[in-house]
């Protein structure tokens, strides 16, 4: 029996992972949920799951928890606050955590997870963007086991060799192929882009996902941050992964070897395939995905991105190549950015310039220590909200 620990219970991925545990009750139980203030999702998966802890970082909304499950489900203790994250990733009966914080506010609990030595479920790709080497020193120094959620990641997992970190050659490692779907403006006319929506951008042909990810995906950054992850996850350098659009999203990613092979992992678009996996890793359980019918399929199609169309995935390729605070950087400016046209302070496109701005801006210096990194993260987020405020002034005055 596995004690799992959800930080971001109440979102996708989250939620996700309850629904497969939930077929598994015989090998998971929760010890903890967090989330940020989404009182009644939290209450509702608190009767259902019944967890040790409950956590909202949000303190107003962690009273209001307690008054509902008081009568309730009395026997869940509601925690708050950052600190109420880093007791339950940290707790003796927390075995697995799955990290499904969107954004830089995961990075903390997730790398306390690491430095804690447990099994972590990786979906916060953020966290490793913005403190790659920082976070796999801590996997290594606390012999923690990190797997791989997202979909691309845990389909390069899968193809790859067991003993793939030792960088023997005799494995037969080439590069590896990393798809996407190309996101909703695909074939949408390029001018049009400027004028899309917060909801059209977060309507994912293929996937259910929360907004920020929607967003990234649209522009490609989300591709960009998958090169810079699969960088850290993988041990290989930007020049051995290329990036495929591929609209069908089926094929999640591939591995191609030096003797002409390719092995690819196929899949419904349904992240309970990946969270199935690394609970069960190295075995494999059932997940409630449905199968996979590759008549109906019928066709699998791939081209070349446009770098025209996804400026943000050439910033994030550039951004790889550099290293250093740069990914930091430009993760940051991202997420200030995404949030903004969220809200709508600013179009699509802007989302792309701003990130351009803060990345020529901000001078990169070498990421060794949680302190430079939250620097750098702090100082992006302000320059890119300077620019915001200047584009939303330009149009105040227009
Ligand atoms: P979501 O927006 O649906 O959920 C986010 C969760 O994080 C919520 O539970 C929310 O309460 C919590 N949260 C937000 N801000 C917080 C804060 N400041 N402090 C503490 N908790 C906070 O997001 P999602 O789609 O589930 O994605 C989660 C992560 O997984 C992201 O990093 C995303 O890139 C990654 N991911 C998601 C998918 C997917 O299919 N949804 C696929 C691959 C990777
Ligand atoms: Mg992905």
């Amino acid at each position: 029996m596995k004690g799992v620990t959800i930080l971001g219970a109440t979102g996708t991925i989250g939620i996700n992972t309850l629904d497969v545990i939930a077929r598994h009750r015989d090998k998971f139980h929760v010890v903890a949920l967090t989330a940020h203030s989404q009182v009644d999702r939290m209450a509702a998966h608190c009767l259902e799951h019944k967890p040790r802890f409950a956590v909202m970082v949000e303190a107003t909304a962690a009273e209001r928890l307690r008054q509902i499950l008081k009568t309730s489900c009395p026997e869940v203790e509601v925690l708050s606050g950052e600190q109420g994250l880093l007791d339950v990733v940290t707790h003796t009966q927390t075995d697995y955590v799955m990290a499904a914080i969107v954004g830089a506010a995961g990075l903390t609990p997730t790398l306390a997870a690491a430095r804690a030595g447990k099994r972590i479920l990786l979906a916060n790709k953020e966290a490793l963007v913005m403190s790659g080497r920082v976070f796999m020193n801590a996997v290594r120094q606390s012999g923690a086991e990190l797997l791989p959620i997202d979909s691309e990641h845990n389909a390069i997992f899968q193809c790859l060799p067991v003993n793939y970190a030792t960088h023997d050659p005799s494995l037969g490692f080439k590069r590896i192929v990393l798809t996407g779907s190309g996101g909703p403006f695909r074939t949408l006319a390029l001018d049009k882009l400027a004028s899309v929506t917060p909801e059209q951008a977060i309507a994912h042909p293929n996937w259910n996902m929360g907004k920020k990810i929607s967003v990234d995906s649209a522009t490609m950054m989300n591709k960009g941050l998958e090169i810079i992850e699969a960088c850290w996850l993988f041990d290989v350098t930007p020049a051995s992964i290329e990036v495929v659009i591929h609209p069908q999203s089926i094929i999640h990613s591939m591995v191609e070897y030096i003797d002409g092979s390719i092995l690819a992992q196929l899949g419904q678009p349904d992240m309970r395939t990946p969270i199935a996996y690394a609970l069960a890793w190295p075995q494999r359980m059932t997940s409630g995905v449905a199968e996979l019918n590759l008549c109906d399929v019928a066709k699998l199609e791939f081209s070349k991105p446009d770098l025209t169309r996804y400026p943000c995935l050439r910033l994030a390729q550039e951004s790889a190549q550099v290293g250093g605070t740069t990914p930091t950087i430009l993760n940051a400016a991202n997420e200030v950015a995404v949030q903004a046209f969220l809200d709508r302070r600013i179009s699509f496109t802007t989302i792309f310039k701003t990130v351009e701005y803060v990345l020529a801006k901000i001078t990169t210096t070498v990421a060794d220590n949680l302190a430079v990194i939250l620097q750098a993260d702090q100082q992006a987020r302000w320059q890119a909200n300077e620019y915001i405020l200047g584009c939303s002034k330009k149009v105040g005055a227009s």
